[in-house]
């Protein structure tokens, strides 16, 4: 051990690429710590708030990575931290967000918005920044998912959205009274979303979840036109009439540039609380053969749970999160989505923006 030297650690932490950036872990400033024992190897890495649902993985890796290139057998530990960095803005709306994630399906009434709001509570319990933007202009269901109906503010010419559990939320159902019908043009709505994206405080976050109203693409052209989109969600339900529409919903995206970060089957299965047996009402198995046939992730699979129907209505949805086998369902779907929004930046990495001036 001696002859391992602080220096051939760095080297070899190096080779690390931070999964945000893929830069090298020291050369970007993230080795924060490290003591070398007779016997062991301690480092402390940093890795950002957005890929913070994967940090126990990514200390698993960094273990890994050292034990397969130091040479003598030694005991690793890694431990991480937050590593700051902050978001730049989407031009040329100047919303400070790392990844705007679509949530959309190709019908109503598959869990939708439930999925949505359950996304960004997740992201957020697995310590990144997140945001909820309910887009579904036509039905939109988060406020009552949540139980909220706070109006937002005006301040500094800013629209303040509404914080529940500390995540700041905005929907369309905050702008007109319960139980009336929205008849909205399509200029109107570009406007809505322009004012929700560009004139909203919205704050530094990692990720802003948009539950998009079903099937038409006008909000998705709309949203994809103001700020880019990293990448859309699909939800169904195992029914072969639900899995058509979802398919259409991912050539909808494909077709306006958005990449697919994958397929939820939501009402997946049903679990019965008194004898523990599992049913599979709707099929199953459709979505993922789908995804597949797609060339798209599959990300979870959600079960048809009494709970989240009793407290989706009751309006204390996020409660649910603390269920744990769906905790853990939603955990794996938001680690799986990160994971996706990563393997995306890789594939195609962003381009650096250039601010007009005027
Ligand atoms: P959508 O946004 O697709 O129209 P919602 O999320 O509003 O659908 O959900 C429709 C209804 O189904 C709500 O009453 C919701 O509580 C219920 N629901 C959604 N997902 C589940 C699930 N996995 N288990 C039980 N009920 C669910």
């Amino acid at each position: 051990m001696a002859q391992l030297i602080a220096e051939q650690l760095k080297e070899i932490l190096d080779d690390f690429a931070d999964p945000e950036t893929g830069r090298g872990l020291v050369r970007a400033g993230q080795l924060r710590d490290v003591r070398i024992t007779e016997s062991a190897v301690e480092v402390r890495v940093g890795f950002s708030r957005f890929v913070a649902p994967l940090w126990n993985d990514l200390a698993a890796q960094v273990a890994q990575h050292l034990r397969n290139r130091i040479p003598t057998p030694v005991d690793v530990h890694v431990e991480v931290i937050e590593h700051p960095r902050p978001a730049e803005q989407l031009e040329p709306v100047g919303l400070a967000v790392k990844a705007v994630i679509a949530v959309a399906a190709g019908k109503g009434g598959v869990g939708k918005s439930t999925v949505a709001a359950l996304l960004a509570f997740g992201l957020k319990r697995l310590g990144a920044r997140a945001g909820l933007l309910d887009a579904d202009v036509f039905g939109p269901s988060i406020p009552h998912l949540l139980g909220c109906y706070e109006q937002p503010v005006v301040r500094d010419g800013k629209i303040q959205p509404v914080f529940v559990d500390g995540l700041p939320v905005l929907s369309m159902g905050f702008l007109v009274p319960r139980e009336e019908a929205v008849i909205w043009r399509g200029p109107m709505i570009h406007n809505v979303l322009l004012q929700f994206l560009r004139d909203t405080s919205w704050g530094e976050l990692d990720y802003l979840i948009v539950d998009m109203p079903p099937g038409t693409g006008d909000v998705a052209i709309s949203i994809s036109q103001i700020v880019p989109l990293a990448g859309a969600v699909i939800v169904c339900t195992p029914q072969e009439l639900a899995l058509a529409d979802a398919v259409k919903a991912v050539t909808m995206f494909r077709r306006v540039n958005v990449p697919v970060m994958g397929i939820v089957e939501n009402m997946s299965y049903f679990v019965c609380p008194s004898c523990g047996s599992r049913h599979e009402i709707f099929g199953h198995g459709g979505a993922r053969t789908h995804a597949t046939a797609l060339g798209v992730p599959f990300l979870a699979e959600i079960p048809l749970n009494v709970e989240l129907r009793i407290r989706g209505d009751q309006g204390s949805l996020i409660s649910c999160l603390a269920h744990p086998h769906l905790g853990e369902e939603v955990a794996n779907l938001c680690r799986r989505l990160v994971q996706e929004v990563i393997n995306e930046r890789r594939r195609h990495p962003p381009l650096p923006q250039l601010r007009v001036l005027s």
